[in-house]
């Protein structure tokens, strides 16, 4: 299949801005006049690199995937989502399926570009309805949205039903990979190239610790990644950032993950010893969703407390679900006392 018969057609005839930057083609230049910039030094005087060659070159070296299969967002994994809906739905055409429940900027995203969410409710046990998602679909439907691991269910789906998902679609499957690296189920990221359909996302702002950077990735085949590129904002992430992220990104992900995954685990295990607690379900990701018998209660006395949790329990199949991010060993300690407490 080809993704590039699935882009808009305006977006397919669209002659994309150039920058300054980009039609200096290289040469030894020691005074640039050409971008109406101060030239006075301090720092951020300059315009950044609107490709981010730089940094591409190490996550390329990194993650072991091609620099043009990487796109780059400077407003998090958020810009990635709202790109792929412009640059793949005609608004008030096409529409898109996601699995619900979810991530909640997929279906605000929808609604601001006019493309139609097509909610599938996950199983009852948050496996992936894979016929169901399939018979949501119709000829205007371009997109599948499948987060795994799940927000805020904190399963990962077999790899197996992902890639099924994308063999039997016609449309791109978009595969949003935040939670990946806390997770044992694998990554999608080394198949876009034989299922050119697949979009994977990445964020900075989870097991790199960066959520302050608004820094996220998308990768997928150079075709799709080029129509990315024309369509994003020309300076969509600061220099400070990518300098900042060039000088962070070799200290990787590896320390702190092994033990919020420890954390995550005791936290598992723990927490069914609560008399509030009715079900702790298993994660693959650095939080953990557990029914109680009165979330809105549990999540106000944990306020009192000082303790911010999030309360999913409105979402579909969340009915008493409270997700609790995995904090320092201290903060767990902490809170896991307070919800044996809760009550008592
Ligand atoms: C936190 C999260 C993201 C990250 O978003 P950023 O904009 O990169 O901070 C993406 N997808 C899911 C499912 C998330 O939970």
């Amino acid at each position: 299949m080809n993704p590039v018969a699935l882009i808009r057609k305006n977006i397919l005839r669209l002659e994309p801005y150039s920058t300054a930057r980009d039609e200096f083609q290289g040469g030894d230049i020691s005074v640039w006049l050409d971008a109406n910039e101060s030239p006075y030094q301090n720092g951020v005087n300059r315009y950044p690199d609107p490709h981010q060659r730089r940094l591409k070159e190490r996550i390329s070296a990194l993650l072991d995937v091609k620099p043009e299969s990487i796109f780059l967002g400077g407003a998090g994994s958020d810009e990635a989502i709202d790109l792929i809906f412009r640059v793949f739905c005609e608004p008030g055409v096409d529409n898109a399926v996601a699995i619900t429940p979810s991530y909640g900027v997929y279906k605000v995203s929808a609604a601001i570009n006019d493309v139609g969410l097509r909610e599938v409710q996950l199983n009852e046990d948050f496996s992936l309805p894979v016929e169901r998602i399939l018979t949501a679909t119709d000829e205007h439907t371009k997109l599948i949205w499948i987060c795994s691991p799940n927000n805020p269910t904190g399963n990962a789906f077999p790899k197996e039903e992902i890639i099924a998902l994308a063999e039997r679609f016609h449309g791109m499957v978009v595969v949003d990979e935040a939670y990946v690296d806390f997770s044992e189920k694998g990554s999608l990221l080394h198949d876009i190239e034989s299922l050119p359909n697949i979009i994977v996302l990445r964020t900075f702002s989870k097991a790199w610790g960066m959520a302050g950077m608004r820094s996220g990735m998308a990768f997928a085949v150079p075709e799709v990644i080029e129509y990315f590129g024309r369509v994003k904002y020309p300076y969509n992430m600061s220099q400070l950032v990518q300098d900042e992220l060039l000088r962070r990104i070799d200290g990787g992900t590896s320390d702190h993950i092994d033990e919020i995954k420890r954390w995550a685990r005791i936290m598992y295990e723990s927490l069914p010893e609560a008399e509030c607690v009715v079900k702790v379900y298993p994660t693959d990701a650095n939080f953990i969703l557990a029914k109680v018998t009165d979330a809105d209660a549990v999540y106000d006395y944990l306020i009192k407390n000082g303790v911010i949790v999030r309360n999913r329990s409105r979402m579909p199949g969340c009915a008493g679900a409270l997700r609790i991010t995995v904090g320092t060993p201290e903060e767990n300690r902490r809170t896991l006392q307070l919800i044996k407490g809760y009550g008592k």
